[in-house]
């Protein structure tokens, strides 16, 4: 494996998203390679610093313009043209409408 593919798989290796055999070259690769292996640390690290950053609350009036905007792109498409595309039988509840859990609690 190059350099240049060892970094574009960085991101999904460190999500452990790679199949087996390209992790493996990777794994190679990092073994020998100590720039890909400081592109690598350097990554983690970054997603280690964002990963602590304190949650953001977003204010009530973006809130309101994101429902608001949901509330007009849930209204402007019909779900009649919709239905051909999904292949579903389209509820009586919009995709963009939260729905309560239907999960138990029972342990
Ligand atoms: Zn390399």
């Amino acid at each position: 494996m190059d350099c240049q593919t060892a970094r574009t798989h960085l991101s999904a290796y460190i999500d452990w998203a790679l199949a087996r055999p390209t992790r493996q070259r990777l794994d190679t690769h990092l073994g020998t390679c100590p720039e890909c292996l400081d592109e690598l640390t350097q990554l983690e690290t970054a997603i280690a610093w964002v990963r602590d950053l304190p949650p953001v609350e977003p204010s009530p009036a973006f809130l309101q313009r994101v429902y608001e905007r949901i509330e007009r792109l849930r209204t402007s498409i019909p779900l009649r043209l919709l239905h051909p595309l999904t292949g579903t039988v389209p509820s009586s509840h919009s995709a963009a409408t939260p729905q309560p859990s239907t999960e138990s609690a029972d342990a």
